[in-house]
């Protein structure tokens, strides 16, 4: 589903992402841990390229984005992604905020993506909020909207940066139980979260990223009980 190689990529001086290569098959999970500061949600953007990078190779559902010929709003129609700040209009209510990117681009007549957004919604336990305005909501709601949303446009793979660090410690479980929901069903998907225990519990394979680089990669219970890499090890000792 995702193929990313020897990807680099600078801020100026700053070599952010130092030749990261990663493989992510249909229907893993794949969740990136790491400390701040390392570059994991410039690799995220660099999937979908909100972020150009220097040099390297990705190819995403066989769109390689280095491709001139390919359309790059086609592929990120292929791709939802999360971040951990919602960014809904808040003058437009839930359902409003879910119709409008497959609406305004004829993906669907208002009429189909209400049905789809109504179906979303009770997916992730919101069905009796589509008529109200985001800023009525808590923040773990508004995040599962979010989520929803991200979901209209059927995407092949979702991209989750950090959905639960701005939330409350009791909103967190909701949302992770929507992603859990969305593993459970197969979707690809790559996550950057410090919730360890998710990473555990639903990760296929683990990959741990500190200084721009990949430094360990592999299923959970060999990341978190017998990690290989000094830094790795360090890392696990500070957050376990
Ligand atoms: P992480 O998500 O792991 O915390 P980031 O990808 O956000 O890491 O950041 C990696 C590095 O890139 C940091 O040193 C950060 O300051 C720098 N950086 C991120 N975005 C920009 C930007 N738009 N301009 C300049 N530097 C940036
Ligand atoms: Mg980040």
């Amino acid at each position: 589903m995702v193929t990313v190689r020897d990807l680099h990529k600078s801020y100026g001086n700053n070599e952010v992402l130092k030749g990261i290569s990663l493989a992510v098959l249909e229907g893993e999970v794949v969740v990136m841990i790491g400390p701040s500061g390392s570059g994991k949600s410039t690799f995220l953007r660099s999937l979908n390229q909100l972020e150009a990078t220097d040099s390297g190779q990705i190819v995403i559902n066989g769109w390689d984005l280095e491709d001139p010929k390919n359309n790059i709003n086609k592929t990120r129609e292929t791709i939802g992604m999360v971040f951990q700040h919602f960014n809904l209009f808040p003058h437009l209510t839930v359902l409003e905020n879910m119709i409008l990117a497959p609406v305004e681009l004829h993906k669907k007549t208002k009429a189909e993506a209400t049905s789809t957004a109504m179906a979303l919604l009770e997916r992730v336990g919101l069905a009796d909020k589509a008529n109200v305005k985001p800023g009525t909501l808590s923040g773990g709601q508004k995040q599962r909207v979010a989520i929803a949303r991200a979901l209209e446009m059927n995407p092949k793979i979702m991209l989750f940066d950090e959905p639960t660090s701005a939330l409350d410690p009791e909103m967190v479980g909701d949302v992770l139980g929507v992603m859990k929901d969305l593993a459970a069903e197969g979707m690809t998907m790559i996550v950057v979260t410090h919730e360890m225990g998710f990473a555990k519990q639903v990760a296929d394979r683990v990959v741990f990223f500190a200084d721009g680089l990949i430094q360990e990669i592999g299923t959970p219970e060999a990341v978190f009980d017998r990690p290989q890499n000094e830094r790795t090890k360090d890392f696990l000792d500070k957050v376990l």
